[in-house]
């Protein structure tokens, strides 16, 4: 029997003094070093502990912030002040981080306590946490499976209880994805809905951080510290959040195109279900039309390698990363510490959007999937004419074994077929466990809103399950 049954009713019980935060912490210490999921890449103890007995205090004087005593563990992409980001990444392995990104300054300000950082794919780039130089994540609920990516370490340290929530952070479809494939909940919020200042750039014009957490609550508290304006990150969005009455009904759209996509007929009844419970609780669910869908995936991964190869040039042996200067000469140089810095999934991707953004291709290439983009982006704004938000499955399957998809790079990529669209436009999007396969792995469905539309996201599915 857990404790307490969200991080609002943990803080309550810390202010009566009815929970030692001390024994609550080192709790999920000890299940972090004895666990083999290899869901952290570091944890800090001494830190943690003598933050819970500091907050222990201020929570008795009624002093402690919104997060008081909550235990969060962050993807390795975020910085945080004197601690490794390795960005799963053997190119920077020694690095250490010398400032906080903007989303830990805000949940320390807040009391949440930050025990560890969680692995990841390789610099984001992943669907299955297969990618990271230090070794795959197990998947929980059955340890040979993928827990998904690429924040699969993150997904992985929610669903076993290593700690109370998870930063991580989704360009494609990387924190609904493994969120759905480990049974716990993720946000990936509007783009810029949350700063991005210290979070190492993917695919810059696709990155959000967002939370992934036990239930809705707290998914939705963390949103509220780490979301709004920030002067370190000038695309971050100062006008939050437009609201709708949350007790009227809401139109719901399923799109054509992704219940066509649907193989696994388990997971259709799942998405059935969803729908008659919404429709029980009086809300209206209708069809609606996203006709570019197909072309998604293409576009995503074109302007995502793009993005990728020149905001990873910075890693080249001088400014950052471990110089490896064999040979001689400065080419040899970066040539020799990117080759054996970078994994192959980074490479690939390096090439792939070196070559799009050649002078020779960039038209064919990059171009056009930048009119993709702004086609399937127009698909949403239509959508969301006829209805107010639009539920999908997170993904096509349950969680897929380890070393099923590593070598075959087009199933990998398929397997965010019902995520990236969101990216392209920008949109909040909510994975929820809802559902089993016949082995008994969980499914997740998204609810995906138009721009800064998280609150109302947040109170449908308040008012439906
Ligand atoms: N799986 C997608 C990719 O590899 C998405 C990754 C992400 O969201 N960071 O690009």
């Amino acid at each position: 029997m857990p404790l307490y049954s969200d991080l609002q009713e943990k803080a309550d019980l810390l202010k009566s003094g009815n929970l030692s935060l001390h024994e609550n912490v080192s709790g999920f210490l000890t299940r972090i070093n004895d666990s083999d999921l290899n869901s952290f890449t570091s944890a800090f103890e001494s830190e943690s502990l003598s933050r819970a007995d500091e907050i222990s205090r201020k929570s008795r004087s009624g002093s402690a912030g919104k997060l008081a005593g909550a235990v969060i563990a962050v993807k390795d992409v975020i910085a945080i002040e004197g601690k490794h980001l390795t960005c799963g990444s053997a190119i920077l392995k020694d690095y250490i981080s010398p400032y906080n990104a903007t989303v830990i300054d805000k949940l320390i300000r807040e009391d949440a306590i930050i025990i560890g950082k969680t692995n990841c794919d390789e610099f984001a780039m992943g669907s299955s946490n297969e990618n990271s130089a230090y070794g795959p994540v197990k998947n929980p609920l059955d340890h040979d499976r993928v827990p998904g990516g690429s924040s699969g370490g993150s997904a992985a340290a929610v669903a076993a209880d290593l700690c109370d929530a998870a930063l991580g952070s989704d360009t494609g479809g990387s924190i609904r994805q493994p969120a759905a494939f480990c049974g716990v909940w993720g946000l990936k919020p509007t783009y810029s809905a949350v700063s991005r200042y210290g979070l190492t750039a993917y695919a810059s014009s696709f990155d959000s951080i967002g939370p992934l957490a036990k239930n809705l609550n707290d998914l939705e508290l963390i949103f509220d510290v780490i979301s709004g304006y920030d002067d370190s990150d000038t695309t971050s969005n100062p006008e939050l959040r437009q609201n709708r009455p949350s007790d009227a009904p809401f139109t719901i759209g399923i799109p054509d195109e992704y219940v066509a996509g649907i193989q696994n007929k388990d997971l259709l009844a799942s998405l059935n279900e969803f729908r008659s419970v919404a429709e029980k609780a009086g809300h209206k669910v209708i069809s609606v039309s996203l006709p570019n869908t197909q072309y998604a995936i293409a576009a995503y991964y074109i302007l995502a390698c793009a993005e990728a190869s020149s905001n990873l040039s910075r890693y080249d042996g001088v400014r950052y990363s471990d110089r490896k200067s064999i040979g001689s000469g400065l080419s040899d140089m970066y040539l020799t510490t990117r080759e054996s810095g970078f994994g192959k999934e980074v490479r690939k991707r390096i090439l792939m959007g070196t070559y799009v953004l050649s002078s020779g291709y960039y038209d064919a290439y990059f171009t056009k999937a930048a009119k993709v983009r702004r086609l399937i982006s127009n698909d949403f704004s239509e959508a969301f004419r006829s209805c107010d938000l639009i539920l999908t499955p997170t993904t096509p399957d349950t969680a897929f074994k380890l070393g099923e998809k590593i070598n075959d790079p087009l199933q990998m990529y398929l397997s965010d077929i019902f995520t990236v669209s969101v990216n392209l436009a920008g949109l909040p999007a909510l994975s929820f466990p809802f559902g089993n396969d016949s082995k008994g792995l969980p499914f997740g469905l998204q609810i995906i809103g138009p721009a800064f539309s998280e609150k109302t996201i947040f109170s449908a599915l308040r008012n439906i399950l």
